[in-house]
């Protein structure tokens, strides 16, 4: 059938992105997730989930879906402000305000969700947020919707930080009594796998008088000795403001949540429009994550936070000796290869031998900066590890990187 105009001019783009390696397409499983999955009828090891505690198929959870889909079946009927707020939600953000030991929390149907709703709720035009480079695409996007003014600092560099907290306090258009100034910052960087100096950065967002939202998303469950995240882990979790984490990741599920005081969730509620204009999440999903929720602050969490920094540290000792730098201090392992192209190769010569690590291309990182992203689950066994690092020296050698 001949091609419209529409489809000529997406289909050029398309193969432009082939030709640069920036094709992306979807692998479909067939298994639930954990650290072995089955792909087209093949067991793969899997290091590319964020399923850091291994909870995504855990029998309290599957129980705790199950129960809540007898009681309250499929779907939530409608966004929470109408009708969809089922008592499943009031459950989890009672259990996810004890978790992060703030007076209330609030949950989103998505970690996305969370950041543009909430950016855009605390920030409008007139005001200024600061971010860091490195920071995820659900915060940028929610920047850039908010109307507010977008400054950006090179990852990490806090002298930088400061000078843009200076020049917001004194160019601000509304005064400096009235705007508002906004820092955002992850905890443990996505893509790169290291941690912000929060404890710097708590210091100067309060020297001037600026707010502080962090993401948590890659460290609550894992982070700090109750796994509240790293703003634990750094002792400043009563300096921030705004504490965003997702039920997405360590906790196994689906939603994003901000914890904080009374008065920051209750106007969260009333002002962010993707808690206000989307469906709520399923009630069987609230009742799985209430039930991660007490998961992750028992005993055995503890102990599946134990496994988890021991395979890190197997995993990055069995690299090293081979030759392979993975410079991280979290779950995240990057390992920098470059090109686009090389990485997709590498990525490929291992998913022929049954490893199951993506590629991590631009715009996800910058050009040139493609690298496998190898994360590591409390699920994974010693003998799991030592078959990835067997694999790799030979992907590796045939890649000549
Ligand atoms: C994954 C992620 C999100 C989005 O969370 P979802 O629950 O997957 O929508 C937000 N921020 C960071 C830093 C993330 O890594």
């Amino acid at each position: 059938m001949k091609q419209t105009n529409f489809e000529v001019s997406l289909q050029a783009e398309l193969d432009a992105l082939r030709e640069a390696g920036l094709f992306r397409s979807l692998r479909t499983v067939d298994s639930a997730q954990g650290p072995v999955i089955s792909i087209g009828g093949k067991e793969y090891l899997n290091f590319s989930s964020n399923d850091y505690l291994g909870l995504a198929n855990h029998p309290r959870l599957r129980a705790a879906a199950r129960a809540a889909i007898e009681s309250f079946g499929v779907g939530a009927g409608a966004s929470r402000l109408v009708c969809g707020n089922s008592r499943c939600y009031d459950l989890l953000e009672a259990a996810l305000a004890e978790f992060k030991r703030k007076e209330a929390a609030i949950v989103f149907s998505s970690g996305y969700a969370a950041n543009v709703g909430t950016i855009c709720a605390l920030v409008g035009e007139g005001d200024t947020v600061i971010i860091d480079k490195l920071c995820h695409a659900s915060i940028i996007d929610g920047c850039r919707q908010s109307g507010a003014t977008l400054r950006i600092y090179p990852h990490k560099n806090l002298k930088k930080l400061e000078d843009l907290l200076q020049q917001a306090r004194g160019a601000s258009k509304k005064g400096v009594s009235q705007a508002s100034v906004l820092v955002i910052t992850e905890t443990v960087y996505s893509m790169d796998g290291d941690l912000a100096p929060l404890p710097e950065i708590v210091e100067l967002k309060d020297r001037y008088d600026a707010w502080l939202m962090i993401d948590e998303a890659h460290a609550a469950g894992i982070f700090g000795r109750h796994g509240r995240g790293v703003a634990e882990h750094f002792a400043v979790e009563d300096r921030v403001e705004v504490t965003l984490g997702t039920l997405s990741k360590a906790l196994a599920c689906v939603g994003g949540y901000i914890a904080g005081s009374r008065t920051l969730i209750d106007y969260l509620r009333n002002k962010a429009r993707s808690l206000i204009y989307s469906t709520a999440l399923p009630p069987s999903m609230c009742a799985a994550g209430a039930e991660a929720v007490r998961l992750v602050m028992s005993d055995e969490a503890r102990v599946r936070r134990e496994v988890l920094w021991r395979n890190v540290q197997q995993m990055k000792d069995g690299l090293a000796k081979q030759g392979i730098s993975a410079v991280t201090e979290s779950a995240i392992l990057p390992i920098l290869v470059g090109g686009e192209e090389a990485a997709l190769g590498i990525s490929q010569r291992l998913f022929e031998r049954g490893m199951f690590v993506s590629a991590i291309r631009y715009p996800t990182v910058a050009k040139g900066k493609a690298r496998l992203r190898v994360t590591m689950t409390a699920a994974h066994t010693g003998d799991h590890i030592e078959r990835f690092l067997e694999n790799a020296r030979q992907a590796w050698n045939a890649s000549g990187s």
